[in-house]
């Protein structure tokens, strides 16, 4: 499951992600020649797909613009990753959109693509049953949830 993903372009030149582009340039040369085409062929066949995967990992860690964006988007995927499993946050941490029935709609973006949502309705009817000041509210999607920290007025107005 942790390979569904596939390696990184680090792991495929086999540094570390704070290599420097030096590191990064020795280990491209030396993993292009053992994993070249020819030598590949000589060796009795072995991976040729490999050769490919260091050309495109060094095209873009070769590059320090692209390297940088490859950058950013491994980190954001890596920060969606934390943020809907089972992360925590206030309500007003939500995006409210109000409905044509004037009712709100709490919003958060789920890493599925989809949203994890809960009506003011909901809410409502949970802060007058329940005493707790958070509610677990899953994706419309997949089956991730996030636990949304309800703020004190709302509660307080379920009275003790
Ligand atoms: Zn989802």
């Amino acid at each position: 499951m942790a390979a569904s993903e596939g390696a990184s372009l680090y792991d495929v030149l086999d540094v570390a992600p704070s290599a420097t582009a030096e590191e990064i340039r020795a280990a491209y040369r030396a993993k292009a020649l053992a994993s070249h085409p020819d030598k590949a062929a000589m060796g009795g066949g072995r991976d040729a797909g490999s050769f490919r995967r260091v050309q495109e990992a060094w095209e873009t860690l070769g590059v320090p613009q692209k390297r940088m964006e490859y950058d950013r988007r491994q980190r954001s995927s890596e920060a969606a990753c934390a943020v809907t499993w089972h992360d925590e946050l206030p309500l007003a941490a939500m995006d409210v959109d109000e409905g044509e029935d004037g009712q709100r709609e709490f919003s958060y973006p789920c890493r599925c693509g989809d949203f994890f949502e809960i009506s003011g309705v909901e809410i409502e009817s949970i802060t007058k049953t329940w005493t707790s000041g958070a509610v677990v509210v899953p994706c419309r999607t997949c089956s991730l949830h996030i636990r949304v920290f309800l703020p004190e007025s709302c509660t307080a107005e379920t009275g003790a």
